[in-house]
């Protein structure tokens, strides 16, 4: 077996531990491919191998990208920060959900394009649950109103909340963050919002995965721990002043 085949099978069997261990079915958490950085040959690997939920964090990759994958049946993400001078770029790749919108402006701006184009997006709201300055995300205590914002617009279909975790090498430092996306998402259910569903909770990465799903997650995102380690450093797709 090659290192992506053995990466994937440890990973699968990661996320059946850990369902096992919550009392949750397997099938109700799905793995999404953390791809940034990461070449198309090797991205159709794993997608061939049975996952075909992909995601990117720039525009620019996803376009780079895009011919090589095209033939290959899959479904595409957008995870990164989204700035409204992207969206039309973004539109022409056929992502079918964005899990990053943190804030209203960005969210009319997409509603804007999306009618131009007579198209409905699927979006989660990204919320900081983690509290660090420089991280993407609406604050937690605003989350709920931006949820409420965000279902005015008629293109956009919310699905659900994505948080990325505290950074730590400490994973039980996550699982309050994870906590909270949980909280937040069983509070904004009981608002009963029209045409807003919560049942996306997108959180849990290479290291912590099984914090994840022990609080709920129904999908988690997955690049170092298949794919190997990255040479770009993260801050340079997660932090403000970098996106
Ligand atoms: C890169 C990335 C991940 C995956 O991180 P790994 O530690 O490589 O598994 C998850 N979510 C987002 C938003 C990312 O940018």
């Amino acid at each position: 077996m090659d290192e992506i085949s053995r990466n994937l099978s440890n990973i699968r069997s990661r996320i059946i531990t850990a369902c096992q261990k919550a009392h949750r079915n397997p099938a109700e958490v799905k793995l999404l491919l953390a791809t940034k950085t990461v070449p198309p040959i090797k991205i159709i690997k794993v997608i061939n191998a049975g996952y075909p939920l992909i995601g990117e964090n720039k525009v620019q990759e996803i376009k780079e990208k895009f011919e090589a994958l095209k033939a290959v049946p899959h479904q595409s993400h957008f995870i990164g920060h989204l700035q409204s001078n992207k969206i039309k770029d973004l539109l022409k790749y056929g992502v079918s959900c964005i899990q990053s919108i943190d804030r209203f402006s960005v969210a009319q701006k997409l509603q804007q394009r999306l009618t131009y184009e007579n198209k409905t997006m699927e979006v989660l709201i990204q919320v900081n649950t983690s509290g660090e300055k420089s991280k993407f995300g609406v604050a937690p205590p605003h989350a709920a109103q931006l949820v409420q914002q965000v279902s005015s617009l008629p293109s956009l279909k919310i699905s659900g909340l994505m948080t990325i975790g505290l950074f730590s090498v400490e994973m039980e430092k996550v699982r309050p963050c994870y906590k909270l996306l949980k909280s937040l998402q069983e509070q904004i259910e009981k608002m009963q919002i029209p045409r807003v569903s919560m049942k996306e909770l997108s959180m849990g990465m290479s290291g912590d995965l099984e914090i994840a799903i022990e609080e709920g997650a129904t999908i988690i995102r997955v690049g170092t721990a298949i794919f190997g380690k990255r040479n770009i450093p993260d801050s340079y797709y997660w932090n403000e002043g970098n996106a």
